[in-house]
């Protein structure tokens, strides 16, 4: 029991205290698992030769520990997801007294359930004014495939069945689905499968690292923006449907635009007519300091795709907000729209959201955000690009990535990278597993997304732990004689 409550800081609130962990035989559940279990994104073949995977068994707060007892700092969130932290037992309880009173039922043939309503009514008075309209989904794979039908629906019913086009941005990351991975702009996915399915295209992202070399960061994001405008004259304006964007990109190695950026899509979005989506799986729910990034970024989308951070991965649910120039359309002229999921407004998973975003306001988190943790983050990861390792390192809201480079420049384009063969952000990343946080590795870029509730005391824990970790990758790598 003493374990369990060795977190400092106040993110164990809410929590009670459980029963003595169990006791488990890890080595029996890694054979189960190697023997039976196919894991997501993962070469099955490395994970048996490092001798099987981690056996994650409880979260409370910002930390997680796995089934030999040893306790991480989870960086990650889970995967952008666990905005209130682990350990919320008034969700819990939520989902079970729905659970008890209607576990399920659908939202087709004109029926609907209170949990649905409530959190639909809820999302239209958190998003930004020109939304009043939900459809729910379980992920933000379904919710980007929903984008995709409804945007050329809506297109159809105007009378523009030929705007049928999406653009949408190489390294984006929009899910796993056919359409989600297609929409997508990571090249690894798009290799299997015969991805990208027709009618989506993709422009360069707005990454100053990668292109913006000889320009300021506010001059590349008006020229990053125009990659949009040269796509739409390039295919004729009238073909183009919508495009989407995350406000920051999240997998593809927390890619920060410049501020010029988003206006001067929207701007081009506005002339052409085309519909802007923004994909907010990782960035709504206060990830940046904001109910929703757009709103930080300068965007006013027409459709916003959710998941994740809206129940803190508690239990699936996603769904996309359409603003009402789409969804009047839609419900004035469109008739059916054929498209839907049995679990579309699952009523455990909407209690679920309803005491997350509950807990998220009269927390004031999000404010929190924006006001004293997310600039403490920023600072942290500022000092350690005092580390010989690290080149760059920039945040934004509670997200946060950095460069590691063999040799300093005075700028994110000189100085010497490593050769990504050595996949030496790999390298870092086992060192911060195997010593309590868990950061990821995009290429050379590591980045984390910590739970929303992470104090300025558990910033200062988890920047202590990070450069440790960075100090045991420097010996290592200095060790195989790949840094000097
Ligand atoms: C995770 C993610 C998705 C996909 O969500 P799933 O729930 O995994 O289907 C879509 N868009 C972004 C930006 C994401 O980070």
């Amino acid at each position: 029991m003493a374990a369990m409550h060795e977190a400092p800081g106040a993110a164990t609130a809410g929590t009670t205290a459980r029963a003595a962990p169990e006791a488990y035989d890890t080595q029996a559940l890694q054979r189960l698992d190697s023997a039976h279990y196919l894991h997501p994104f993962t070469d099955h073949a490395q994970l048996r030769a490092r001798g099987g995977a981690r056996v994650m068994v409880r979260g409370d707060g910002i930390y997680l520990w796995d089934s030999d007892g040893k306790r991480v700092i989870d960086g990650m969130s889970g995967l952008w997801c666990v905005n209130v932290g682990y350990g919320r037992d008034s969700i819990a309880d939520a989902m079970h007294r729905q659970a008890t009173t209607l576990p399920f039922y659908n939202s087709f043939f004109n029926t609907t359930n209170v949990p649905a309503v409530r959190l639909a009514a809820l999302l239209a008075e958190l998003a930004p004014p020109q939304f009043r309209h939900v459809f729910f989904t379980t992920s933000g794979s379904e919710a980007n495939d929903t984008v995709m039908r409804m945007v050329r629906r809506y297109w159809d019913v105007m009378g523009q069945p030929q705007r049928d086009v999406i653009v949408s941005r190489h390294n984006a990351y929009h899910g796993s689905t056919m359409a989600g991975a297609s929409l997508g702009g990571m090249a690894g996915m798009h290799a299997q499968g015969g991805l990208p399915i027709p009618g989506i295209v993709h422009i360069g992202q707005p990454s100053y690292a990668e292109h913006g070399q000889g320009m300021s960061e506010a001059e590349f994001g008006i020229k990053a923006a125009g990659w949009l405008e040269e796509k739409i004259l390039e295919l004729g304006p009238g073909k183009v449907a919508a495009f989407i964007g995350e406000p920051v990109q999240g997998a593809g190695g927390v890619i920060i635009p410049p501020p010029t950026y988003w206006p001067e899509i929207g701007r081009i979005c506005d002339k052409y007519g085309v519909l802007l989506v923004s994909d907010e799986v990782i960035c709504g729910f206060g990830r940046l300091g904001r109910w929703f990034g757009c709103e930080l970024m300068g965007a006013t989308p027409d459709l916003i795709s959710f998941a994740k951070g809206v129940t803190s991965g508690y239990v699936p649910l996603g769904g996309v907000l359409v603003a009402e120039r789409v969804a009047q359309v839609l419900i004035e002229k469109g008739g059916d729209f054929n498209h839907g999921f049995t679990y579309s407004g699952h009523p455990v998973a909407c209690a679920a959201a309803l005491e997350n975003i509950r807990i998220l306001r009269d927390e004031r988190l999000v404010e929190r955000v924006a006001q004293e943790t997310g600039p403490y983050l920023k600072a942290g990861f500022a000092d350690l690009t005092s580390h010989p390792l690290v080149g760059h390192a920039e945040t934004c809201g509670m997200v946060a990535g950095l460069d590691l480079v063999r040799r300093k420049g005075s700028s994110v384009h000189d100085g010497e990278r490593f050769d990504p063969s050595l996949a030496v952000g790999m390298v870092c990343r086992g060192h911060m597993f195997d010593n309590g946080v868990i950061m990821r590795a995009v290429g050379e870029r590591m980045i984390v997304a910590p739970p929303l509730v992470m104090t300025r005391a558990q910033i200062d824990e988890m920047l202590e732990r990070i450069r440790f970790c960075l100090d045991l990758t420097h010996a290592d790598l200095r060790a195989r004689g790949w840094v000097d």
